[in-house]
């Protein structure tokens, strides 16, 4: 019987993997540019994390989290994002008392038991960022300005759209509750059953209901960004003037509420409309900390969805295909044992090197130095060992000549 892979996960090889490699490589240069410290956390945390830390209510916790006893009767969460493994482990490592606010990057896989379609998938992988310990508005830019450097880096600018929404702090936050909920109560018993449960235990989240009745009816709903206090209505104005400023391309949009609970203040999402799908998102969570046992800490964050940024990047895979330098094209025994010093050595000084290891022909060797890209192919047949010479045949145009056997020759005609 064959074994396959699960639904909604996927092998990445070949053309694609060249991609992620070229996406990481990006990542990795972002971190730096920027300070940012990499973490690494378990894939497996202790499932109150999550119901805690991302909310009882939400669909990410409700629905789609891969929950297990494991042989111990603890219960185990695959991990549905990273946001909350990152502050369990800001407080059990005792990080506030390091530096602040202090910087944090990660990429990892995660897991969601979600419908599958093209770019949701029950493994995917996230970049994201955190910073813990600011308050001012320059960390909510901050994130904004790493978040939107990555895509434009990586070939995506003109091809997303940044949302950008304030969904204020507990003060304002709980006014506006109130009259949300004064707004919508004459209308709830036309609503879907998701929102009628949402009206009681996350109002907020009404707002992003995507069904048609709902959105009618909210059409006309009074909206949190019109509801703010002076400080947070102060934060957003910073950071979209900033954003105006540095031609960061934005829209408002007051329905953005993002699907987590631990949100609060600016939150935005990134979109696509190739894929008509969010490639990632991010906002603040000033109560996570505290809500999972540590100090009351500010925070911001973001999470760019790995896959679907890959997905955009498909038309790179011609661009980004590797060469080799040189394939070593040898067919008997003499020959193999004589080349293996000097390709080591080309190794050695960053050359891309390959050689026959399965006792092909030469013709065989030929159309496989030509399906790997080599750019030249080097022939060491008996009368070149003889010789200590070899020829050098340039797989561009298909020019041959004799050079001597040795690494500098090579080097010097390659
Ligand atoms: P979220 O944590 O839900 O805000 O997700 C952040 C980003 O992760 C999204 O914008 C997506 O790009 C990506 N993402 C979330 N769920 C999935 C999934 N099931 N498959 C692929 N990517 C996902």
């Amino acid at each position: 019987m064959k074994v396959t892979k699960q639904k909604g996960t996927r092998d990445i090889y070949l053309d694609d993997i060249k991609i992620w490699q070229f996406v990481e490589r990006n990542i990795r240069e972002i971190a730096n540019a920027y300070n940012l410290n990499e973490i690494r956390t378990p894939v497996f945390e202790a499932t109150e994390l999550f119901s805690r830390g991302v909310g009882e209510e939400t669909d990410v916790v409700n629905k789609e989290m891969y929950t297990f006893l494991d042989k111990g009767g603890r219960s185990i969460t695959l991990r549905p994002e990273l946001t909350a493994g990152v502050v369990r482990s800001y407080i059990e490592n005792g990080f506030d008392s390091y530096i602040s606010p202090i910087k944090f990057w990660y990429m990892g896989n995660m897991y969601r038991y979600e419908k599958m379609q093209k770019g949701r998938y029950r493994e995917f992988s996230q970049f994201g960022v955190e910073i813990f310990g600011s308050k001012s508005y320059k960390a909510d830019l901050e994130a904004i300005i790493i978040s939107s450097n990555f895509l434009d880096r990586i070939g995506l600018r003109g091809k997303y759209t940044l949302s950008i929404n304030s969904i204020g702090c507990k003060k304002c936050r709980e006014e506006y509750i109130n009259k949300l909920k004064s707004y919508i109560k004459p209308n709830l018993s036309s609503m879907c059953d998701d929102c009628k449960k949402r009206y009681d235990k996350n109002p907020l989240r009404v707002l992003d209901c995507k069904v048609e009745k709902c959105q009618e009816i909210l059409k006309d709903a009074p909206m949190i960004l019109d509801n703010l206090c002076d400080d947070c209505k102060n934060s957003f104005n910073k950071v979209i003037n900033s954003l105006e400023k540095l031609n960061i391309n934005y829209k408002i949009d007051k329905k953005i509420v993002r699907g987590l609970d631990y949100y609060n203040g600016i939150v935005y999402e990134y979109t696509s409309d190739d894929l008509g799908l969010a490639i990632g998102g991010g906002g603040r969570y000033d109560t996570l900390v505290e809500n999972l046992g540590g100090a009351s800490t500010p925070a911001v964050g973001f999470g760019m969805g790995l896959n679907r940024v890959v997905l955009l990047l498909e038309d790179m895979k011609e661009k980004l295909k590797s060469y080799v330098d040189v394939y070593f094209l040898i067919t008997n025994d003499e020959g193999y044992i004589k080349s293996l010093d000097v390709i080591k050595k080309l190794r050695e000084n960053g050359y891309k090197i390959e050689q026959d290891l399965s006792e092909k022909s030469f013709r065989a060797q030929l159309k496989y130095a030509d399906k790997i890209k080599a750019r030249y192919v080097i022939i060491l047949g008996e009368d070149e060992i003889k010789n200590n010479k070899c020829i050098l045949r340039n797989m561009e145009n298909g020019s041959q000549k004799e050079i001597c056997f040795n690494f500098d020759e090579i080097v010097d005609n390659i």
